[in-house]
């Protein structure tokens, strides 16, 4: 009996004993959490200050960062939103994703790539690509991962531009590059019902790879770059694919191919066979693709028989033809590449509509004729929201002024793209009107990031309290280049996201690539007003 009642002594002892403990860390991560919180909320209030700030960390915001760090400008951060650099190519994993421009051009002139595996990589290989540069070049110590800029203002009287951040950090710079791209979040289209939808439904710019697709019924809604990537990726995999067209693209073949080792090993032996092998491309998309894209002329036709003939050629059933067979001319939406879309269209499995989507039901889409579309996966192809021509968040600059208002209804405007009126010591990249249609967006921006580094040693070495172009020089350069724009095939009566709710092109550069970057050579500061500090 003793022994029992010793034993339940010991036992309450022990249990008493396990709840101090167990009340011990409670408190102590109740305390470790109260800590956190004092810390976020600190860190909350946390102002950093530095000389220059890039947003966003994409193929431009690397590119910034790396001039910056070539004109010896050091106190510098690359402000990302998301955990990794990379932007298009670290947010878009869709089934098929890759670059529509071949790789040996669409990279860093500087920073060329022997060892590409595919005449046109995939994501992961050119996002492998961007984070091997930024490492390659020292960027690590300025990058700041998990920065989402909400607000930028711009103080007359200190000179310095504040960014605020999601969560209330603040970031204060004599100078900002602004690279958050152009092609970057998802646009949804707003259909009645989409709460209602029971199976799975994502972006392709979100792409949930939880979602098992094999066998499954999908309904893919878009036609555009990214649809016709993942329409050949996913048709052998899904047991029935529903592809819904509001509009057909003119589609030309991909020489799409994987690279040889021979020539690689000669690419990495000889740089400047690599060098001449990528000017050979830039030669062949401005001298000949460039022109028949850009220019509404009767050399589209010709352009547009080929794309026919690769319709014809493909595609067999006369009514399928008819369907993909687009009624406007070439060139006036993005003119888009694959060998294997056409083909996939045929596969017994894969069906294309013509109805619009009016919304959704619990088991798939409502369609225009009011019939119900079941599908196990939806998915939206559906594009971006267009930020070239728009302002990525609330910018105020000079007299309280909100680069919004500034642009509202004329559309977006900034010299050369990089610079707006009332804006000063803030730089775009992939800003308004600097678009290609025809060739690498690259060539675009290496030109930018080269200007815009120039602007800032400009303000940081003269110690300028701002610089803000001329109205006059930003109004004349507008001019031209929107009078430019009639002779565009851009403009030959087609609906697309290069033009604006007014029919203008606020996205597109109306010329050729190398023009842009011969124009954006030299920054002339005579064309911008200064404000001695
Ligand atoms: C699927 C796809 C394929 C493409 N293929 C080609 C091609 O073949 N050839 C071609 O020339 N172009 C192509 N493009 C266009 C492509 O967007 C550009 O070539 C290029 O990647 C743009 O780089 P960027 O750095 O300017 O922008 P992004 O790559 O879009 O990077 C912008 C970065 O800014 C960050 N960011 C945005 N807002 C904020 C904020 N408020 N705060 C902090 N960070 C922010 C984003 O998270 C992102 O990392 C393609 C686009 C897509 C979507």
């Amino acid at each position: 009996m003793a022994d029992a009642a010793a034993n339940k002594k010991a036992a309450r002892k022990k249990s008493a004993s396990k709840k101090a403990a167990q009340k011990k860390a409670v408190q102590r991560k109740a305390s470790a959490s109260k800590k956190t919180a004092r810390k976020k909320a600190s860190r909350k209030a946390a102002t950093q200050r530095f000389d220059v700030l890039v947003v966003g960390a994409g193929f431009s915001g690397v590119n910034a960062g790396i001039c910056l760090k070539q004109r010896g400008i050091e106190n510098f951060a690359i402000l990302e939103r998301a955990g990794d650099v990379g932007g298009t190519w670290r947010d878009n994993t869709y089934p098929g994703c890759a670059c529509d421009v071949p790789s040996h051009l669409y990279s860093y002139s500087f920073e060329q790539n022997p060892n590409w595996t595919r005449s046109y990589s995939g994501y992961a290989e050119i996002h492998q690509y961007i984070r091997d540069t930024a490492q390659k070049y020292g960027l690590r110590p300025h990058l700041r991962f998990g920065v989402s800029i909400e607000k930028a203002e711009f103080d007359e009287q200190a000179g310095e531009w504040t960014l605020y951040a999601e969560g209330g950090d603040r970031y204060i710079a004599r100078a900002v590059v602004s690279a958050v791209g152009g092609l970057v979040d998802p646009s949804w289209p707003q259909f009645d019902g989409m709460d209602q939808f029971k199976g799975d439904i994502f972006h392709t710019a979100r792409w949930n790879h939880d979602v098992d697709l094999t066998g499954k019924t999908v309904a893919i809604v878009g036609t555009g770059a990214s649809a016709i990537q993942v329409v050949p990726s996913i048709a052998d995999k899904v047991g029935e694919l529903n592809v819904i067209q509001r509009t057909p693209p003119w589609v030309l073949p991909k020489p799409d191919t994987p690279i040889g080792g021979w020539m690689k090993s000669l690419f990495r032996k000889f740089p400047v066979a690599q060098k001449v092998f990528r000017n050979a491309i830039l030669a062949l998309s401005e001298g000949v693709f460039g022109p028949l894209v850009i220019l509404d002329t009767p050399l589209d036709k010709g352009l547009q028989k080929i794309a026919k003939f690769n319709i014809d050629r493909n595609v067999k059933d006369k009514t399928l033809r008819e369907k993909v067979t687009p009624d406007y001319d070439i060139g006036c939406k993005r003119v888009l590449f694959s060998s294997d879309y056409y083909p996939a269209l045929n596969k017994d499995n894969v069906n294309v509509l013509t109805e619009g989507v009016k919304g959704l039901s619990e088991k798939g889409l409502i369609l225009s004729d009011g019939s119900e579309l079941e599908a196990d996966v939806v998915v939206m192809a559906t594009g971006f929201k267009i930020n070239i021509s728009e302002p990525p968040f609330e910018i105020v600059g000079l007299n309280q002024q909100r680069i919004k208002d500034l642009w509202s209804g004329a559309g977006g405007k900034a010299y050369k793209g990089m610079a707006s009126y009332g804006v000063p010591n803030w730089f775009f990249m992939l800003g308004p009107n600097t678009g290609p249609g025809h060739t690498s967006v690259l060539i675009y921006t290496e030109a930018q990031a080269k200007y815009i580094t120039q602007a800032i040693q400009e303000i940081l070495s003269k110690n300028l309290k701002y610089l803000t172009v001329k109205k006059s020089v930003l109004d004349s350069y507008h001019k031209k280049l929107q009078q430019r724009m009639q002779y565009t095939s851009w403009t030959s009566g087609c609906q697309s996201w290069y033009l604006d709710e007014y029919g203008e092109n606020h996205t597109l550069f109306p010329g050729l690539a190398t023009e842009y970057a011969l124009s954006a050579r030299q920054f002339d500061v005579d064309e911008y007003d200064t404000e001695a500090a």
